[in-house]
C-alpha cells in the first residue's frame, strides 16, 4: 500500500496471526475497555472521535450506538457488514485479509459498548477465502478466551459467528442483511423501526461496517481527539480508498479523511497512463454521481462530496480516462442495478429495466433523440420513492452521467447508424 500510513495496524508485518498482531500491542485496547471504562464511556470516545459509518452512509457510529435502549430486555447483537459488493469496493477485503484480529478487536470493544454478548460478521459469498480465514482465526481466538465467556476474567462474554451470504448485492443493505442473516429471502425491510430498535430476531442490532468497527481500537488506544484531528471537520480520522479503473497504481491507499481527490489519483495512484486525459470519476463506488475532470479538487469526506452533488459512498474511486465510452460504461452500471433490484418496488424493478434496455439500443445504434429526457424521467421518478437506497443508487448514475456528459448521449443517439435523428415523435420506452 502506498501512501503516508498513520495507522499503526496497517504496518504489521510478519502475517495475519494472532501472535503477531499481539506482538504489536493488538488486545491491549480491549484489555483496558474492559478494565477500566464503562460501556458509556466507549460510546463517549468514539463520539469523539467523529467516526463515520465508513460503508458509504456516513452516519456517525457513536451516535448510532447510542440508540440502542438500555432499558430493552432482549439480547442486542453487533452485526458487521462485510457484504462489500459496490462495485469499485475492495477496501473491506484488503482488512480481512491484513488486520483480521484488529477487526475482532472492534467487535469485542463495540459489543461491551452496546451490550451485545453475541457478534456476527456477515460476508458476502464471493469472498470464500476471507471467509475462510475468519473461521480459523476466530477458532485461535477461542482457544486463547479473547472469544468465549469471562473475557480476560472480567463478566464480558461474547460469541462471534461468521455467516456467509449467497451473493446477492442487496443483502449489503442493512435490513436485507438481517433478513438474510435470519434466513430468509434478503428483502430490504421498511423503516422505521429501525435496526437498533428491532434489527436480528426482532432485537435491538447495531449494524456497522468492516471498516468502521477495524477503527475502534485504535480510536480506544489513541484517544477519540486524536482520531478527529487526523481528518476534516466532522469527518474524523483515516480513510481507505479502493482506486480502480485507468491509473498506473491501482489499490487501497489509507489516508486522512479529506485528502482531496486529485493528490489520490495523482499522487498515491500514480495518475493516468501518459498521454491519456482525465474524463470521469467516480468518487464513490458505482452508485455515486460521476464527476467530471474539471472537479477533482474536492476533498474526499462526506460533507465536501455531499456540497457538490456527489458522495462519498464506499469511497471506491473509478478513474475513467478518454478512451471511455461513456454511454457503454452508464449501461453496465445500469445492468448491474437492474439485475441486482430485489423486485419489492416497482419504480426499481421497472425503472432499471426500462433504463437497461433503453441504453443497449443506443449502445446497439437504433437511440432516438427522446430516449435521453426518457431516461432522465425514469431516474426521476425512481428516486426516493423505494424501500431501499437500491433505487437512488441506480438513478444517481443514470441522472449525472445524462446531465454532466449530455453530449456523449447525443452524439450516440445521432451517429449510430444515424437512427436517432427521426425519432421526436412518441416511442415507447420499450421498443
Ligand atoms: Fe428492492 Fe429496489 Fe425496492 Fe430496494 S429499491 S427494496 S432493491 S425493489
Amino acid at each position: 500500500m502506498a501512501g503516508k500510513i498513520i495507522s499503526k495496524f496497517f504496518d504489521i508485518d510478519g502475517g495475519n496471526t494472532i501472535d503477531v498482531y499481539e506482538r504489536h500491542g493488538g488486545y491491549q485496547s480491549i484489555r483496558r475497555v474492559l478494565k477500566k471504562m464503562a460501556p458509556g464511556q466507549v460510546t463517549d470516545e468514539v463520539l469523539k472521535s467523529n467516526l463515520r459509518g465508513l460503508g458509504g452512509a456516513g452516519f456517525p457510529a457513536g451516535r448510532k450506538w447510542s440508540f440502542i435502549p438500555k432499558d430493552s430486555p432482549k439480547p442486542k447483537f453487533l452485526v458487521v457488514n462485510a457484504d462489500e459488493s459496490e462495485p469499485g469496493t475492495f477496501k473491506d477485503r484488503y482488512i480481512m485479509d491484513r488486520y483480521t484480529h484488529g477487526l475482532f478487536e472492534g467487535i469485542m470493544i463495540a459489543s461491551y459498548a452496546i451490550g451485545a454478548n453475541k457478534a456476527f460478521i456477515y460476508i458476502r459469498g464471493e469472498y470464500v477465502r476471507q471467509a475462510e480465514n475468519l473461521v480459523e482465526q476466530i477458532k485461535c481466538a477461542y482457544d486463547r478466551g479473547y472469544l468465549g465467556k469471562r473475557i480476560f476474567g472480567t463478566n464480558f462474554n461474547l460469541d462471534l459467528v461468521v455467516h456467509r451470504g449467497a451473493g446477492a448485492y442487496i443483502c449489503g443493505e442493512e435490513t436485507a442483511l438481517l433478513e438474510s442473516l435470519e434466513g430468509k429471502k434478503g428483502w430490504p425491510r421498511m423503516k422505521p423501526p429501525f435496526p437498533a430498535i428491532e434489527g436480528a430476531f426482532k432485537c435491538p442490532t447495531i449494524v456497522n461496517n468492516v471498516e468502521t468497527i477495524a477503527y475502534v481500537p485504535t480510536i480506544l488506544q489513541e484517544g477519540g481527539e486524536w482520531f478527529s484531528e487526523l481528518g476534516s471537520e466532522r469527518n474524523g480520522g483515516l480513510k481507505l480508498y479502493g482506486v480502480s479503473g485507468h491509473v498506473k497504481k491501482p489499490g487501497v491507499y489509507e489516508l486522512p479523511m479529506g485528502t482531496s481527490l486529485r493528490e489520490i489519483i495523482y499522487e498515491h495512484a500514480g495518475g493516468l497512463q501518459d498521454g491519456r486525459k482525465l474524463k470521469a470519476v467516480v468518487p464513490g463506488g458505482s452508485s455515486a454521481p460521476v464527476l467530471t475532470a474539471d472537479e477533482i479538487d474536492v476533498k474526499m469526506d462526506y460533507d465536501s462530496l455531499a456540497k457538490i452533488g456527489s458522495m462519498l459512498g464506499s469511497a471506491g474511486v473509478i478513474v475513467m480516462d478518454d478512451t471511455t465510452d461513456i454511454v457503454r460504461a452508464l449501461y453496465v452500471v445500469t445492468r448491474f442495478y437492474h439485475h441486482e433490484s430485489c423486485g419489492q418496488c416497482t419504480p426499481c424493478r421497472e425503472g432499471t429495466g426500462w433504463a437497461e434496455r433503453i441504453l443497449k439500443r443506443i449502445l446497439d445504434g437504433n437511440g432516438r433523440s427522446v430516449d435521453i429526457d426518457n431516461l432522465l424521467n425514469i431516474a426521476g421518478n425512481i428516486m426516493g420513492n423505494t424501500i431501499c437506497p437500491l433505487g437512488d443508487a441506480a438513478a444517481l448514475p443514470l441522472k449525472s452521467y445524462l446531465t454532466k456528459f449530455r453530449a456523449d448521449f447525443e452524439a450516440a443517439v445521432s451517429d449510430r447508424n444515424g437512427v436517432g435523428k427521426v425519432a421526436d415523435e412518441p416511442v415507447s420506452l420499450l421498443n
